[in-house]
């Protein structure tokens, strides 16, 4: 088994120090940055399996360092949960478009933590089998991990690319929200229905070049639907 590397960017100590505790008794393996730029040095030398990462950070706020994140190729697919004091609804949406694949709200307990981290690996590292998925002229290959259309390379978030792999191994079927989340995402309590739509507009929004953002189509009070026709 390999170990799990999680990048730690959090500026208040003790909870760097609760973190690093709970993981390394997990069995993860931890580097640690006290703000962005530190992180940048850490990402330097070592690219992380995922990143925890405090929402108020000194500096760089960790909203728009995940916005960088994910906007740079090398550490776009690095899944990235959000650590965040800040509990409103509207909060949690803004985090998860600024890329984060999740987040906890503080204070929260090590074991819910574990529990999302295992998680969102689980969700990241399924694409374990080899194949490539044909739609019309968009390609999906996960030995490359990457998505051409048009042969183009497209650029998206890792939940975007396992949402789009789920759908065009079943398209022309209506799926829920909660069917989505339990396919796509995994058995999950911790998942609100509304990420779904959060996922669906960045992936409707990746597929934008040549017009493929009407593949992912809404079906008013079922769900949504893959389809190269109308
Ligand atoms: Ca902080």
């Amino acid at each position: 088994m390999t170990t799990v590397t999680v990048l730690i960017v959090e500026d208040e100590r003790p909870i760097r120090d609760m973190l690093r505790f709970a993981l390394h008794a997990s069995g993860y393996q931890t580097l640690e940055a006290a703000d962005s730029s530190e992180a940048r040095m850490r990402l330097a030398e070592t690219l992380p399996n995922i990143i925890l990462l405090d929402w108020m950070l000194p500096g760089t706020s960790g909203i728009e360092f995940a916005r960088q994140l994910k906007r740079e190729e090398l550490t776009q697919t690095i899944p990235i949960i959000l650590l965040t004091a800040k509990v409103e609804e509207e909060h949690k949406i803004q985090g998860l478009d600024s890329g984060a694949d999740d987040y906890v709200t503080k204070p929260f307990s090590t074991r819910e933590l574990i529990a999302r981290i295992r998680a969102v690996l689980r969700r990241t590292d399924a694409n374990d089998q080899d194949t490539v998925l044909q739609s019309g002229e968009l390609r999906l290959d996960t030995a490359g991990h990457r998505v051409t259309l048009k042969g183009e390379t497209l650029s998206m978030g890792p939940t975007e690319y396992r949402l789009l792999a789920f759908f065009m191994a079943h398209p022309d079927r209506v799926y829920s929200r909660s069917q989505l989340l339990d396919r796509v995402w995994g058995r999950s309590v911790y998942v609100e229905e509304r990420t779904v739509d959060v996922h669906i507009r960045r992936l409707r929004k990746a597929l934008e070049p040549h017009n493929y953002s009407g593949l992912i189509q809404t079906v008013r009070g079922a769900g949504y639907r893959f389809s190269l026709s109308d």
